[in-house]
């Protein structure tokens, strides 16, 4: 017997055309251009940009036709210009002409740049309209109220990357706030899940970079390690999602195959899996709300044969319980947290602290911006902005008090 062929439901949406990518270099952004160029219809790509790899930026720019690549740090453009002469993709560098490229008129855009540094960036692609992947979290934990309020007003869709958020953003499918019970992410513990705390106090930058399950740039795989990355997310989440604080909740998952669940009020639950490989969400991202093929390891249940689960330990991981208590203050606190946060990974990473002091040097930051009464909600960027580099200095100065020398 022949099946009738299913008839569709939905118009597909205009798959997009012209396409950016802000941290091209990194780890999501390569991820995002190779999927570019595997897409059935070709992309033009508009711009990539990097911080400083002069001859990374340039190669992924020509192997991808873009029209113009563009470097954070104004030190490196003689180089960039140099390795894109006579390609005709145009080389800029500096702050002001990431925001510039960043703003040029395209269907999507993947903010992917690392940190707080793509706050102004992804606002501008925000600005811009049309589509917005957004893995940068660091955006929505500093300013997510104001990147959600401008999202809402330039008509931009946004679609959340980090792989929990687009989940969550799967297992939703627009249901209506009074049906969502709880949204709950996992977590894979990272590489010390199971560290008692004397390993912790003398766990080193290698033992931490060395993740069980995801491939990522350094700062989220440090962030992964103190469960910080938890925490960033359970704000990003916030801001995301119409829920709560307390509706949003967080469960220890060492496979990283469950992304998150949705709890819903009739007491379904649904849960979004695949491999733990970027290139679904971002695929997700980049079709969405269609699909488009990858050759992700497909999931094979028989032979995992078991997924595990644990409640997290706010004991040896106590960056979750710090992020949470930063949301409950409002985004002042979280702009602060963040901050403090990337001085200390990176203060980490330099050897200058160890691993137990990167949540201490963050609630301390915290402790120090209220007493400073810099704890005020931030009204637009440039305060955010400012108090990002309030934080910063606080941490640093931390950070000598430690006994340390400064980052
Ligand atoms: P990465 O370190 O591999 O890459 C970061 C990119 O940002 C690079 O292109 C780098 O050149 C650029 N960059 C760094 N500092 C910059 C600056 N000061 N100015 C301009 N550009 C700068 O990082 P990643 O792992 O690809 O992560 C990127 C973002 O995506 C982060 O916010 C991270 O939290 C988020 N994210 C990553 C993953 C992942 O699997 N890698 C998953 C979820 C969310
Ligand atoms: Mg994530």
């Amino acid at each position: 017997m022949q099946k009738a062929a299913p008839s569709r439901v939905t118009e597909t949406v205009t798959a997009p055309r012209r396409v950016s990518v802000l941290g091209a270099t990194g780890s999501v952004g390569r991820s995002t251009l190779e999927l570019i160029g595997l897409a059935d219809r070709p992309h033009t790509v508009v711009a990539v940009t990097a911080n400083r790899n002069a001859k990374r930026l340039a190669e992924l720019a020509v192997a991808h036709g873009a029209e113009t690549a563009v470097l954070a740090d104004p030190a490196h453009y003689r180089e960039l210009r140099d390795y894109l002469s006579g390609t005709g993709i145009e080389a800029a560098a500096g702050s002001e002409a990431l925001v510039e490229a960043a703003s040029r008129p395209a269907d999507w855009v993947m903010a992917a740049i690392m940190g707080a540094a793509g706050l102004r960036p992804t606002w501008a692609a925000v600005q811009q309209g049309t589509r917005v992947a957004l893995a940068n979290k660091e955006c929505l934990v500093s300013a997510g109220s104001l990147f959600m309020q401008a999202i809402g007003e330039r008509g931009t869709t946004l679609l959340p990357v980090d792989s929990e958020h687009s989940a969550a953003f799967q297992a939703l499918d627009g249901s209506r706030p009074e049906n969502i019970e709880q949204i709950i992410l996992t977590a894979s513990g990272g590489p010390f899940r199971t560290w008692d705390m004397n390993q912790l106090r003398s766990a080193t930058p290698e033992q931490a970079l060395n993740h069980p399950n995801w491939s990522m740039g350094d700062k989220i795989t440090i962030d992964s390690a103190t469960l910080m990355n938890k925490g960033l997310e359970l704000i990003e989440a916030y801001h995301l999602f119409p829920v709560e604080p307390h509706q949003l909740d967080v469960v220890v998952h060492p496979q990283s195959m469950v992304h998150c669940l949705v709890q819903y009020r009739d007491g379904s639950a649904l849960a979004q899996l695949s491999s733990p490989d970027m290139r679904t969400p971002i695929a997700y991202s980049l079709s969405w709300p269609e699909r488009m093929p990858t050759s992700v390891e497909r999931l094979n249940l028989a032979q995992i044969s078991r997924l595990d689960f644990e409640p997290p330990d706010n004991d040896r991981f106590p960056a979750l319980e710090l992020a949470r208590q930063a949301l409950e203050q409002g985004t002042a606190a979280c702009t602060v947290l963040n901050g403090a946060n990337e001085v200390a990974v990176e203060a980490f990473l330099a050897r200058n602290i160890g691993f137990l002091e990167i949540t201490r040097l963050v609630a301390h930051a915290l402790q120090g911006a209220e007493q400073a009464g810099l704890l005020v909600e931030p009204g637009d960027i440039d305060e955010v902005l400012v108090l990002d580099a309030a934080a910063r200095q606080l941490a640093r100065g931390l950070l000598n008090e430690y006994g340390h020398s400064s980052t």
